[in-house]
């Protein structure tokens, strides 16, 4: 086994708005290098650090939009969001909640600012991240994973912490999120100088996000609260050291290794493909779903 070393550690760009309800650090596509074929299969990262929303009766957030041929994964850290699509799907995402949405052939949804949560406002911190679908399921019935924080397995580390997995494996034990692909998405909780040893294929895309606190990775790279740290594809196994608590977002995913061609919230392998899909939406062959 061979030491998987740090590529770079990006900072955080200005935050913009996703509709009015998201404040976000776009990291995934297009920055540094961050591009969708370098980090293949997660083809998006918006990273809404923490930032507070004052209480309001209309809740804020995203109005009715399509997608399809890739997932979208919500992590919620601080607040709650609030979700429905045209397949039926909806709820709820809770404080340390994870929703993982199959939109595959297509869905319409919208996402708000939980109703009662936005009327008290508060601290909002979150994730959302778009995982590319194989080419065989881009046109697979879609499919809606609401994933709370109790089912998600925890890897006791003793005075570490501990490592709370939503996908994929670590130390043998597995994440209740079903995947179309190999992915690997677990958040450490890590206590004041408590560790966490990693262990990833060589060609897997693996980043680490740090939602909280300052870390030290093989012991010689610091990162600090909200910038994202990419590794090499090369070496296997990685420690992350955490110099005070701290939370930290891990993505691990075998890449694809198929043409990847987006356009807005469609993510297909052809421009054929992205045509097809424009022609279905205005077609209404996304379903319904009202304002
Ligand atoms: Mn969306």
């Amino acid at each position: 086994m061979a030491t998987k070393k740090v590529e770079i550690v990006v900072s955080p760009k200005p935050a913009h708005f996703v509709g009015d309800g998201f404040r976000v650090h776009n990291f995934i596509p297009g920055v540094q290098g961050l591009d969708m074929k370098r980090m293949d299969p997660f083809i998006m990262l918006d990273y809404n650090s923490k930032f507070h929303f004052n209480g309001t009766d209309n809740p804020r957030g995203v109005g009715v939009h399509p997608h399809r041929g890739f997932e979208t994964v919500t992590i919620a850290y601080h607040g709650k969001v609030q979700h429905h699509d045209s397949a039926g799907g909806g709820g709820i995402i809770g404080e340390g909640d994870v929703q993982w949405m199959t939109a595959a052939k297509g869905v319409l949804h919208k996402e708000y600012h939980e109703t009662e949560w936005a009327k008290e406002g508060g601290i909002f911190q979150m994730v959302q991240l778009w995982v590319n679908l194989p080419s065989v399921y881009k046109m697979s019935c879609p499919k809606y994973q609401s994933i709370k924080n109790s089912d998600m397995e925890k890897v006791d580390l003793g005075e570490n912490g501990y490592i709370e997995l939503i996908a994929g494996t670590y130390k043998d034990q597995k994440g209740p999120a079903f995947t179309f692909s190999p992915v690997n998405m677990m958040n450490a909780k890590l206590k004041k100088g408590g560790k966490a040893e990693f262990d990833f294929p060589a060609n897997f895309n693996t980043a680490a996000l740090i939602i909280e606190g300052n870390i030290i990775i093989n012991g010689e790279e610091k990162a600090s609260t909200d910038h994202l740290v990419l590794f090499k594809n090369e070496g296997e196994t990685f420690t992350v050291e955490a110099t005070e608590d701290s939370v930290v977002l891990l993505i691990s995913g075998m890449p694809l290794d198929e043409p990847i061609y987006p356009h807005g919230p469609f993510v297909m392998n052809s421009k054929e493909e992205i045509m097809q899909a424009f022609e279905d939406y205005n077609l209404g062959r996304f379903g319904y779903l009202a304002d």
